[in-house]
Formats: C-alpha cells, structure tokens, sequence
C-alpha cells in the first residue's frame, strides 16, 4: 500500500489501518480561518489531508475555522473555496466551526457539572500574573473552587449576556503548576459583545481555538488532525479536552448533533504535526500579507507577485507545479526553508512539458528584408511543442517587415555576441539566413531599423537549410502582430528573508523596485486568440500566461510567470 515516497504521517494511516483503527477510515479536514487568503504554505496543507483522504479512499471536510467573529471575511470564504477547488481538489463536506457553537457549549456545561470548569473573574493581566513562567509554576486562580451551582449560573448568565466583553472567563481546571503552559488551566470561552458572521447575535461568548478545535474535529468524526509543528505543545489539551468530554460515550449529546442535521460519526481524533512549509524571498504570515494589500505596496491579495494561490495562480504557476513542490519539499516534523528557486524549478519543469511555444517580442527592434517584395506575404507552419507532437502544428504568417528583439542586436557587438551585426549573419526561427546590409538610424543616431537580406538557399526544405550559423533569433511579422501588455513580474522581495528585523528593518523595506515592469511587446496572432489561463512559452523569453482578468484577444495582456532560467541563481 506505501507509495514511492513515503512519510511519517502516511505510515501512522497505513498502521492504524492495518490495526483496524477507526474501523480502517480515513477522515481529515482542512480548516482554514477565514480572515485572509490562502497562501502557498496552505498548499502544503491542502496536498497533505486531501491527499491522505483521497490515496485511503477516505474523506477530507473543507471546515471554516470561524469561531473568531469576524465581519468581512465573505471574500475570504469565497477565495479559500476557489482556491481548494483551483489545486484541484474536493471537499466531502463543507462546515463551520461555528455550525457547532451549541454543541461546544452543551460540552462545557458538562466540563461544569463534572467539576472539570470554573468561571474565572481575574482580569487579562491578574490571569497573566498567576499563570506564571517557564520556571516558575503558576498558582490557581481564587475562583477556581467555586460551586458547580454557581458555576453553571455564572456560565449562562455569561451567555445570556449579563457581563461585559472580559468580565469573566470559563476556565478548565488542569494544573497550573505543569510544565505545558498550556496545561494552566487555559480559558475555553470568553465574552465579546460582537456579531459573528454566521451566527450573528445569537452569542456573546465564544470559544477558544484548542476547545473548538478538538471538539470540532470529534463531532466530523476525523480520524487523523494534522496540523503544523506549533500546535505540538497543544496537544495535551486536545487530548484532555477529548478525553474529559467524551463525546463517543454520551449517546444524548450525539444525538442532540443527529437532531440538528449532522450526520455524526463522532471519533477520538488523533492530532499529528508536521513542518510549516516556509519560502525564501517571500512572506507567508496573513498578517503580513494584509498589510501589503492594505498599505498598496501590491495590487490586491490576487497581485502575481504575492505568495497567495491566487496571486500565483494569476502569475501563470499552474496548480500542478505547486502540488509537486508540496510532494518534492515532503512532510517531515523539521522546519526549513525551501528557495523560491525551488517552486520556480517546478513551474518550469510543468509549463515545459505542458505549454505550446509562441513567438512573441518584448523589446521590439524594426528589421527590414530588402529581397522580398514589400507585399510579399507567407503563411509558415511551426510546430507547437518541439518535444511533443500531440500539440499538433500552428500557421504563423510572415512578411518581409519583421520585429525582432532589440536585444538580438548590436551594432558594436562584445566579444562572444552571436546574434545580429552590421555585416553579419543570423538565422530567424523557421525562416533562414539573413545578413545584416544596412541600418536606418534616428536624428539621435539611435538604430530604428535593421535592413538585411535574406539568403533563400538556407529556407527550410532547400539545400542550404542546414547552413550553419552562431546564432537564431525570434521574430513576428510586424504586419500582423497584435500589440500586447507584457507584466514582467520578478520577486516582490530583493532579500533572502524579508522577515528578519534584526537591523531594525522591516519586510517593507526588502521590497524589490523591480518586481513589476509593464512593456508593450508584440505577439503573434496565435498567441492574442488564447483564453485567459493560458500559458505559453514565448520562445527565448520565457513562460507567460494571458492574465486571468484582464486579457482579451483584441486587447492581449500576458504576465510573466517564470523567465527561462533561474536569474537568482547564486
Ligand atoms: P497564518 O499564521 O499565516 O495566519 P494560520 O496557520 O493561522 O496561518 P490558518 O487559516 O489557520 O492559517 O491555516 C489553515 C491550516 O493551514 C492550518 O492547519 C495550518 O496549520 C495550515 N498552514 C498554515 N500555514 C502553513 C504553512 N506555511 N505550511 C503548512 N501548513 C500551513
Ligand atoms: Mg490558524
Ligand atoms: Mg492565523
């Protein structure tokens, strides 16, 4: 059953399958909080519980992780279901946390009533002081022997409102002198008089992430939680939580779920971590994001150059390089950090093998051939993949007036340059050998336009076809081009870790100046006909893809995804 490369996490399943654990299921979920889009460390999430689901023939839930209130995360809602669906996956069910809020509160009445839950009265700060430190153990709180009675009495006055945001606390008695901070007796409710996006005003008191969680993951029946490495200290109060509560042995409350519409296949999950994946020259944390959107220094969560998955969707990576970077980076419990490089190697390696090639000039230079009538017109056949066939053949007209790369030519060429030269020879792609006669030069002595003539022995299917020549360059016919906008896009960041503000500086002032250059650039017809989506290898230029909103055919724009090789190469 283990594939090729296997991991720890996929051994636990194949072991607890083989062990009959979970009755042989497989359940996970992944369970974004909706405030911000998805990035491409959420990916590695993403590949990680919806690969193990679908490879066991088991189920992944997409859960909103909402028990934060919020207002205005629609729009995140809305991306993070694009997104999932974008890296080409399905959730079984989709939930919200928040769809559970009476059956957290159900589970804490009955901590209550066990004697495992105190409503505390300390203030934020009076709570930070008992809790004490690494060395030092904390003390309990001078509410923590209050009557179940009262408890109770507190705890709904608590829900029916009665107190203000940071009166009270609903605290589980653990132990305030263990080692896991986590363990001192941490809170599970607190009140906030705010309205919630999906239950609106129904409650003033909300849960805490570790309560909500667990009991969350309980009630969908997952079988394997998989998290990432901080929640490690954690998981001692998921498993108390789990084990104090004991869904699976209260037959009422399950059925107080039943009655409410979910299907409850309630289950003892087992939480696992794994690594963060972290990139270079880049910043992941949401926080961090919002605040280039929010401050303008990008153009929107979805702008190309950000680590989003629809920023990089729309900078023409395709859902398959980023799957294989999550199965090449692998899941271990190591943090590292993977070079940017490394997920550009991947987009090349998967828009090689599945883009059709198109010509297209960026930096267009006029050249000129003085041997063919001014009205001559031809209808060439290329093929749209040098490596594959099944990409079959496109027509690609061709004239005498032709634009080629300014950069294909010198007129005081360095040693080495061989490309165009006054005098010299060079072969046009599909098209054959022309010699540089003459040039048309501007007031400014700047050269406007190359005129050369073109040796018609060495056109494809004559004799001199396979002449040799240093050098071939890329063209399109002048006449019939479509202008395009050409969004050249680099790295947003010009250091390695924009997060290190150790000099005092801030992510803010790594950024790279040189991230966005927008040109007008010429393509061939082939090319401006595309869907958006779609992405090319402009041939000796790199890989573009017809941006995902604003492209259109009679109105071409392409963003550069990846130049052809790694610039940033050490
Ligand atoms: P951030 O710190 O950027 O706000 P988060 O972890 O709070 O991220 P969530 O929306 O809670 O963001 O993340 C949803 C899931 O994705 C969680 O299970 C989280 O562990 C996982 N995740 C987030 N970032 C990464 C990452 N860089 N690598 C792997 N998994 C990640
Ligand atoms: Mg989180
Ligand atoms: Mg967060």
């Amino acid at each position: 059953e283990a594939p090729l490369h296997n991991h720890f996490i996929r051994q636990i399943v194949i072991d607890d399958r083989a062990a009959g654990k979970h009755a042989g299921q497989v359940a996970t979920r992944f369970p974004p909080e909706p405030n911000g889009y998805l990035h491409i460390g959420h990916a590695k999430s993403i590949c990680l519980n919806f690969g193990i689901a679908g490879e066991f023939g088991g189920r992944c839930n997409l859960r909103f992780d909402d028990t934060n209130p919020t207002k205005e995360d629609v729009e995140f809602v809305e991306s993070i279901k694009e997104d999932v669906r974008w890296l080409g996956f399905s959730w079984n069910e989709l939930r919200h946390a928040s769809d559970y809020f009476e059956v957290f509160y159900q589970c804490a009445e009955k901590l209550i009533r066990d004697g495992k839950a105190f409503v505390c009265d300390l203030t934020a700060e009076q709570v930070r002081e008992y809790r004490g430190t690494l060395t030092e153990p904390g003390r309990n709180s001078p509410f923590r022997d209050r009557s179940v009675e009262e408890n109770l009495d507190l705890f709904r006055r608590m829900r029916a409102g009665e107190f203000p945001d940071g009166a009270r606390t609903l605290r589980v008695k653990i132990d305030m002198s263990s080692g896991n901070i986590n363990l001192r007796d941490p809170a599970i409710y607190r009140i906030r008089h705010v309205e919630h996006q999906n239950t609106g005003n129904a409650w003033c008191i909300y849960p805490m992430y570790d309560y909500a969680h667990c009991i969350s993951d309980a009630v969908e029946g997952i079988t394997h939680s998989l998290c990432t490495l901080e929640f490690e200290d954690h998981r001692p109060l998921y498993d108390w939580c789990l084990r104090e509560i004991d869904l699976p042995g209260h037959p009422e409350l399950v059925q107080s779920l039943v009655d409410r519409g979910l299907p409850t296949p309630v289950r003892t999950p087992q939480q696992i971590e794994f690594s963060r994946l972290n990139l270079d020259f880049t910043v992941m944390s949401k926080r961090k994001l919002m605040a280039l959107v929010q401050e303008g220094l990008v153009d929107g969560w979805n702008d190309p150059r950000m680590p989003t998955l629809s920023g990089v969707r729309r900078r023409g990576f395709p859902a398959a390089a980023l799957r294989a970077l999550c199965e090449r980076v692998g899941v271990t419990k190591q943090n590292s950090v993977i070079e940017f490089s490394v997920l550009e190697g991947c987009v090349r390696e998967e828009l090689d093998a599945n883009a059709a090639r198109r010509l297209a000039v960026i930096d267009p230079l006029k050249l000129v051939i003085t041997n063919l009538q001014a009205d001559h017109e031809e209808t060439l056949t290329f093929p749209n993949h040098p490596k594959n066939e099944a990409f079959g053949n496109r027509s690609v007209p061709f004239s005498p007036e032709l634009w080629i790369e300014r950069e294909d030519f010198m007129e005081v060429p360095p040693k080495g340059f061989h490309r165009l030269v006054p005098g010299g020879e060079v072969r046009l792609r599909g098209v054959g050998i022309v010699k540089c006669e003459k040039l048309e030069k501007d007031a400014s002595g700047a050269v406007i336009e190359v005129h050369c003539t073109l040796d018609p022995e060495t056109r494809p299917g004559h004799s001199g076809a396979d002449r040799k020549v240093k050098g071939t360059i890329h063209w399109v016919s002048a006449r019939h081009a479509i202008a395009a906008e050409i969004r050249l896009y680099d790295r947003l960041f010009n250091v390695a870790d924009p997060d290190d503000d150790s000099d005092g500086k801030t992510y803010r002032d790594h950024l790279n100046p040189d991230s966005k250059r927008v040109v007008q650039g010429w393509i061939e017809p082939a090319a401006a006909r595309a869907d958006a989506e779609t992405a090319f290898q402009f041939e000796r230029l790199g890989y573009f893809v017809a941006d995902r909103y604003d492209h259109r055919s009679d109105k071409p724009v392409f963003n550069r995804a990846v130049t052809l090789r790694d610039s940033w190469a050490k």
